[in-house]
């Protein structure tokens, strides 16, 4: 199935992202964790892909495959460009088509000083407007509600996301955020903008203090007060940081769905937990 179906037939989907084990020895464990996933019935679950190599690929679409074949749910094969040619996406597609796979989150991917980056691809925009005059995969595009690290200003952030919707992205999924404002204020630009496609928000619950700080310093993701004093006042409590941290996620979900949102992507970490947490929040909800 094509995800963009999904918002021609309900209103609101559920889905969640996780990432290959790095060791072959831990993908059996990733088991524990989509049991538990699949049980909350999503949507999707997209898998995400690591920057550069040949085994990072084939992990992705093991694990995708997993999630299709033995699990029935559909999945999202995430796909970086940069550091990648024509021929290497090509067959990159081609394994994907064999192996039944409809879904890709085409991006960019982040710049990284070890890792080459190839010519023939800039921009997320140019890996979907190839990907689309190839193969009839759907294509999921990302999106960033406080703007892209590297963005100009906000009006330049919309004009790419908008070519990057006309290049053929039919479905957006965010970036992490810890503010809901900035969400509400982002679909607004967009619509104003003439992006009308399903826009997805990413939540990821904080479990972790250390993890979310790093989360933050990459992707840039405003800490409201509130927010930090959760993490320092229970930073060095595992369980109490847990029960606050699903709390303020659920917070958050329950105020996106009740203002009319399209969906809600979980960002699981692999942690069958949380997601359990979270769907047991929302379950009458969604
Ligand atoms: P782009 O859309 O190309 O945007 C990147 C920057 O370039 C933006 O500032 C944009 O405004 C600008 N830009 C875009 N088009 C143009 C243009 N035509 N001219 C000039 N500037 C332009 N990374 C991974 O390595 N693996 C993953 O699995 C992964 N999954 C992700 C999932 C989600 C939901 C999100 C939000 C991010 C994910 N990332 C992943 C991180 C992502 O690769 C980085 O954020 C990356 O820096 C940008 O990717 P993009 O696809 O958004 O790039």
């Amino acid at each position: 199935m094509v995800i963009s179906e999904l918002y021609h037939k309900k209103k609101r989907s559920l889905s969640f992202e996780i990432f290959p084990p790095k060791k072959d020895s831990e993908l059996k464990n990733i088991d524990e964790t989509l049991t538990v996933l699949c049980e909350l019935k999503p949507d999707f679950i997209s898998v995400t892909f690591g920057a550069g190599g040949g085994s990072n690929r084939n992990r992705t679409i093991e694990l995708a495959k997993k999630i299709k074949y033995e699990y029935q749910v559909e999945p999202v094969v995430h796909l970086t460009c940069l550091s990648y040619n024509k021929s290497e996406i090509d067959e990159f597609s081609k394994i994907l088509v064999q192996e039944g796979i409809q879904n890709v989150l085409a991006l960019r991917g982040d710049r990284n000083p070890d890792i080459q980056e190839k010519e023939d691809f800039h921009h997320a925009s140019d890996l979907i407007a190839y990907l689309k005059q190839k193969e009839a995969f759907c294509i999921a595009g990302a999106c960033y509600p406080e703007n892209h690290p590297e963005s100009e200003n906000r009006v330049t952030e919309m004009r790419h996301l908008r070519t990057k919707v006309e290049a053929g992205a039919e479905v957006l999924i965010s970036q992490l955020f810890f503010d809901n404002t900035y969400f509400f204020r982002f679909i607004e630009d967009c619509r104003i903008a003439g992006i009308e496609v399903p826009i997805l928000p990413g939540i990821m619950p904080v479990i972790n203090a250390a993890q979310i700080k790093r989360m933050v310093t990459i992707c840039g993701a405003s800490f409201p007060i509130r927010f930090q004093k959760i993490i320092q006042r229970f930073e060095n409590n595992k369980e109490a940081l847990f029960d606050a941290g699903m709390s303020y996620a659920l917070s958050q979900i329950i105020d996106l769905l009740v203002n009319d949102i399209d969906g809600i992507h979980l960002y699981t970490m692999n942690n069958p937990a949380v997601a359990r947490k979270i769907c047991e929040g929302i379950r009458n909800i969604i």
